[in-house]
């Protein structure tokens, strides 16, 4: 019999992935499935991207590169953060990897340790919950309210930090929600964390690009006061259509930048570098493929809105940010996990329970609307043929 480590049975999963490999199944014996469950743009890269990637093989970007990243794309991060946030950002300060998750999983166990706390946004990413279940420290959730629009409220953030409290995760524009933190409470809770001076703060802020409404995004880079406790995690896989490339990086400070990069050496050395490559190509290059997606998301938040609204049973409240309508569903009398199960294999249509993103996600599903406009309708009405 092996002795597997005993953190391994803490450690939870993302069931977007298995929704998606039940859903390949399906299709696999013949289902027409509608993804509605994943969470990635329905686009290609753009062309450009594709082609600097392409570039970067033929002229021989064969093998290792620096672990925190190639020097121009560290670089270009950092012009690409003073354009979008109005911040100066030193580049040693920036480190690539693999995707946003490799940033959240070395964040998290950077602080997490039996006896530590670490505060995360419920229902928010799956693996905040089960990295910090994983390095044995104790999760505390901030609940995200349909009645607050799924921002988190500073007060109610501040209300959870004790003496154990190392980390603080938020999310904004957020998974799966699409719950948006207005500015004046991110403004509020960099004020309130000047008096918890040892509390490190995650602030993963992928969607940042998926605004709607004229929203302005307010980074946590935008606070001088925090400059040596904030983690500022991005990357490539939404904005650019980028999931499959992997492709991340975060603003680290000064002191953690070394921590973070010693973690990438050993696990993954680097981020492949024709990828990198592609990545300076994505910031540099023509934002009118970026623009398009945006737009056609807007479209399409309103249409699955309407859409989910006009089901019965249903309730939904518009997102603000990000792809993902998350819906209150209590009034059909099915749990979430129950019509997860049932949109699937009786509709052909995936979608993902409100419960696999945390306990206050009980009565909800989510719904991504990172697909065209027409399949989205026709999935909402395959689902409204299974309540009628
Ligand atoms: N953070 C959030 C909130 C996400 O929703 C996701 C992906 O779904 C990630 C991070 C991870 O992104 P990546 O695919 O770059 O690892």
């Amino acid at each position: 019999m092996l002795h597997l480590a005993e953190n391994l049975s803490r450690l939870g999963t993302e069931t977007a992935f298995d929704v998606l490999a039940r859903a390949a199944a399906l299709q696999a014996s013949g289902t027409d499935v509608i993804n509605l469950g994943i969470g990635q743009p329905d686009f290609p890269t753009p062309e450009h991207i594709v082609e600097a990637a392409v570039k970067a093989l033929r002229d021989g970007h064969h093998g290792y590169t620096p672990a925190n990243g190639i020097a121009p794309l560290r670089e270009g991060v950092a012009a690409d953060l003073a354009k979008r946030h109005g911040i100066a950002v030193h580049p040693d300060r920036i480190v690539v990897v693999p995707g946003g998750k490799v940033t959240m999983f070395f964040a998290i166990l950077m602080f997490g340790e039996p006896g530590a706390e670490i505060i995360y946004p419920d229902p928010g990413f799956p693996i905040y919950r089960s990295v910090i279940d994983y390095s044995g420290a104790k999760a505390v959730p901030l609940p995200l309210l349909e009645r607050n629009a799924f921002a988190f409220s500073a007060e109610e953030v501040l209300a959870r930090i004790t003496p154990a409290t190392r980390l603080i995760i938020i999310n904004s524009p957020a998974n799966p929600t699409g719950g948006v933190t207005p500015a004046d409470e991110m403004d509020k809770l960099a004020k309130g964390l000047e008096d918890h001076p040892d509390v490190a703060i995650l602030s993963d802020e992928i969607y940042s690009e998926m605004l709607y409404d004229g929203r302005r995004h307010r980074s946590i880079l935008n606070y001088p006061a925090l400059v040596d406790r904030a983690i500022m995690l991005d990357g490539w896989s939404k904005t650019y259509a980028m999931t499959g490339w992997r492709a991340g990086y975060a603003v680290w400070p000064e002191a953690l930048a070394p921590i973070a990069t010693r973690l990438a050496i050993n696990c993954h050395s680097c981020v492949n570098a024709a990828t990198q490559w592609a990545g300076l190509a994505a910031l540099e290059g023509p934002r009118d493929a970026v623009d398009a997606m945006t737009d056609a998301f807007d479209k399409r938040r309103r249409i699955v809105t309407d859409a989910l609204n006009g089901l019965p049973g249903f309730r939904c409240i518009e997102p603000a940010g990000a792809f993902y309508a998350f819906p209150n569903i209590e009034g059909t009398g099915m749990t979430a996990a129950e019509a997860q199960d049932r949109f699937l294999s009786e509709a052909g249509v995936a979608t993902i329970a409100g419960t696999s993103f945390g306990d206050h996600g009980a009565g909800y599903l989510r719904v991504s609307y990172a697909n065209s406009a027409e399949n989205i309708t026709r999935a909402i009405e395959r689902m409204a043929a299974i309540l009628s």
